[in-house]
């Protein structure tokens, strides 16, 4: 949990140094556009952020399912509550039913029969 509020707290501060350049509010398309500085040792890039699809050019917000610097932005920009765009899977309830499984300790090495090549299920 912690490392998701690191991770929204990192992006909230890139998503300082975007703007939204032009968009679409009823297709909720927008272009984030990075600003030059020169802590960004790299040519500004722009992003596009479809938000009703969950997209953005950076991936991150498809991959982490949490806005990233380019959601924030537009959310900002839109009024929008960041929350609307955190995925449920890092809800509370959620990360608690992934550890309730329990695991088994594995046994010594002992135990465990010798390799005899792969095995078939036929
Ligand atoms: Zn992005």
């Amino acid at each position: 949990m912690k490392d998701i509020i690191a991770q929204l707290h990192k992006n909230e501060q890139q998503s300082a140094m975007c703007i939204v350049q032009c968009y679409d509010r009823q297709n909720s398309e927008f272009e984030v556009q990075e600003i030059p500085t020169p802590q960004l040792r790299r040519r500004p890039m722009s992003y596009k952020v479809k938000l009703n699809k969950w997209w953005c050019d950076c991936r991150q917000f498809q991959a982490l399912k949490l806005p990233c610097p380019h959601v924030i932005t537009v959310c900002s920009f839109s009024h929008l509550q960041l929350v609307i765009f955190v995925s449920p899977l890092y809800s509370r309830i959620n990360i608690l039913k992934a550890y309730e499984i329990q695991f088994h300790p594995v046994q010594n090495q002992n135990y465990w029969s010798p390799y005899t090549g792969l095995i078939y299920d036929t």
